[in-house]
């Protein structure tokens, strides 16, 4: 299979050769299809597996074709550790290049208010870890996620392990219930099954 195969624009074709990419992996043409047909995706994968872009595309892609500019986040994207946003958010900026989407990068570490501009900037696409991201709702008041309408859970299990359920949670409840919403996470435990009944609706189930 190609990329060619499936489903996505030339910008993002484009990118995929710019970065190297031949052919998709195998969660990637599992899982491209089902998210640009708007399902919930539970994904069962490892770093290593492809998964960043197998979450990416769909979401540039639906963002190429949406039917208008809105001031409010889009997408937001949630992963664990500030290495893996800045890794994730590194990815997405590379398949992003052939279009004109915008992207922030939210994590500990990096100046507040430089970060509250970047978001009253109104970016579509927003990497975050789970703590810096409620301290902008509550703290800067610079990002709503009242209109997002792709949310990922990226390493969920990992996310549980350092401590960020609540956050999540909290993530969760300020989103729109219409949204889509693609969960990963290596390992499937107690804590996972609740956040993936929490967070997803009749999810596809994908394994890399
Ligand atoms: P990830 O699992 O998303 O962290 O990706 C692991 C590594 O595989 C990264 O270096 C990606 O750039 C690379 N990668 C992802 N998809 C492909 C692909 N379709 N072809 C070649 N390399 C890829």
């Amino acid at each position: 299979q190609a990329f060619s195969d499936l489903q996505l624009s030339r910008p993002l074709l484009r990118a995929c050769s710019a970065v190297g990419y031949t052919q998709p992996t195998p969660i990637q043409a599992a899982c491209i299809p089902v998210a640009l047909m708007g399902r919930d995706i539970s994904g069962s994968a490892v770093t290593g597996s492809g998964k960043t872009a197998a979450f990416a595309l769909p979401i540039l892609e639906r963002l190429l074709f949406r039917n208008r500019r809105v001031a409010a986040i889009y997408a937001l994207i949630l992963t664990p550790t500030r290495e893996l946003a800045v890794q994730v958010h590194s990815m997405v900026q590379r398949l992003a290049q052939y279009t004109d989407i915008r992207t922030a990068l939210v994590v500990g570490g990096l100046s507040q208010q430089i970060q509250a501009s970047t978001l009253r900037s109104q970016p579509e696409i927003v990497v975050a870890t789970p703590g810096r991201l409620i301290d902008h709702v509550r703290n800067t008041q610079s990002v709503g996620l009242e209109d997002i309408q792709m949310l990922v859970l990226d390493e969920a299990d990992r996310l549980l392990d350092m401590g960020f359920s609540e956050e999540v949670a909290e993530i969760i409840r300020m989103a729109p219930r219409s949204r889509q919403t693609m969960l990963f996470s290596a390992t499937m435990t107690e804590e996972v099954a609740q956040l993936q009944s929490l967070s997803l609706n009749k999810p596809v189930r994908l394994a890399a």
